[in-house]
């Protein structure tokens, strides 16, 4: 019986392979192109072995640092950079940009939508002790018009003379949106430059990085931002974010991170430098594998009839594939078998908790070798109607299979698909 079922999930996951393989084609392209840029900018800044090493106490002259915040100007086509281990999530390098460039009196503007869940409690959108509002500084968010396109109306009205900041997240997040395009984002940075010429234009980069050929700075943006435990840190980062932008944004950004007066020039590495830079090196291979996995997951899970975000027929600019579920039990059984589907703590069986930053329950499952990692093959959803999965990341195309099979497995085991109509 458990033979028969095996081989028939099998067979469905080699003809939903079959269909997807020509988009496979072009995010081996992309991946080519992004490979490209980070060897050039490793042999033109001529990484050499004792940039491997790491520095300790106060970390002056850190020769390893320093390239990687090198390597990072030069991948993402800017000025300056801040790469450091001591960014302890993406939240906080994205709060260290915030603090950073705004003071009180000034207006921070989202242009696409609520911001991810843990930046509105930066920011005071949600009620919480430190907040940007706390200083005086207030945030505006121009909801999406029903499309999920920029309502620029809207955004027109909502700019002021304070506006010292629009903010753009180019991943939908856990928002049942579409992602932004490095395009579509240019059209968002013409529109901010043109009718807020005062504010800086940063955008919230997480998940993107190295699925397309450009990032948003190599469109004009002022400063992005992200995380090292998703793509770019290609895995093998242990923890940490990135900055990368002009001059000024990045030294802001500094001064909040370390201390004025002292900025990039402290903070040891801590071991932390061989881990970001081959990290890096291995980026945007890893990340061209773990699309493939989103990809596949979109179609296969598409041919079940679930609603998927995107379609694997859609354009892609970032990792996550969102599932709806209909129902808490699917949602919790499809986190349950990406868990026993890992190589770490295959045994944990994750459950609903209440997340701090968070105002839902969620369940996460994440069997991964660095915590809380999401380029490694993660699940999770927040707990509320209608039950949407995201699913993003894998170190291997073929671990992302292989979860796939076990998830299909779990279902049909607790009935809640029939895996024989599918074949
Ligand atoms: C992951 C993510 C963040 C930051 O999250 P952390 O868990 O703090 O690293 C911010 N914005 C988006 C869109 C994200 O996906």
């Amino acid at each position: 019986m458990y033979e028969q079922i095996s081989a028939s999930i099998d067979e469905l996951l080699d003809l939903a392979e079959r269909e997807v393989r020509s988009r496979f084609e072009t995010i081996d392209k992309i991946a080519y192109s992004n490979q490209s840029r980070v060897l050039d900018a490793f042999r033109h800044h001529r990484v050499a072995d004792y940039h491997l090493h790491s520095s300790t106490g106060y970390g002056f002259n850190d020769a390893g640092r320093e390239m990687i915040d090198t390597l990072y100007a030069s991948v993402f086509g800017t000025e300056a950079a801040l790469v450091r281990p001591h960014l302890v999530s993406g939240t906080h390098a994205l709060t260290a940009a915030l603090f950073g460039l705004l003071r009180p009196g000034d207006h921070l503007l989202f242009l696409t939508g609520n911001p991810y869940d843990t930046l509105q409690g930066v920011t005071g959108l949600r009620e919480e002790r430190g907040s940007l509002k706390e200083w005086g500084i207030d945030t505006s968010v121009c909801p999406l018009a029903p499309g999920g396109q920029v309502d620029y109306e809207q955004a027109g009205r909502l700019v002021r003379a304070a506006t010292k900041v629009v903010a753009l997240q180019r991943s939908s997040g856990y928002d049942w949106r579409p992602s932004f395009t490095v395009d579509e984002l240019e059209q968002m940075i013409h529109w901010a430059r043109e009718y807020a010429p005062q504010a800086y234009i940063i955008v919230d980069n997480c998940y993107g990085e190295f699925v397309e050929q450009r990032e948003p700075s190599h469109a004009g943006a002022d400063l992005v931002v992200g995380s090292l435990i998703k793509n770019p840190g290609g895995g093998l980062a242990h923890s940490g974010g990135y900055l990368a932008g002009n001059k000024t944004c990045v030294e802001l950004a500094s001064l909040h991170l370390t201390a004025p007066g002292i900025g990039a020039e402290q903070g040891a590495s801590l071991g932390q430098n061989r881990g970001i830079l081959q990290g890096l090196f291995l980026a945007p291979h890893v990340v061209s594998g773990a699309l493939k996995g989103s990809l596949l997951a979109a179609n296969v899970f598409g041919r079940l009839g679930l609603k998927t975000k995107p379609l694997w027929t859609d354009p892609r600019t970032d990792l996550i594939q969102a599932i709806e579920w209909g129902s808490s039990e699917a949602l919790i059984l499809f986190c349950q078998a990406v868990q026993a589907a890992s190589p770490i703590d295959s045994g944990a069986n994750p459950q609903p908790w209440d997340m701090p930053g968070y105002d839902h329950q969620v369940i996460m499952a994440a069997g991964t070798f660095v915590q809380g990692a999401t380029l490694e093959l993660s699940a999770d959803g927040p707990i509320r109607a209608p039950y949407i999965g995201y699913l993003q990341g894998g170190l291997t195309y073929e671990h992302c299979k292989y979860a796939l099979k076990h998830i299909l497995l779990s279902l049909h085991l607790n009935g809640l698909i029939s895996i024989d109509d599918l074949c």
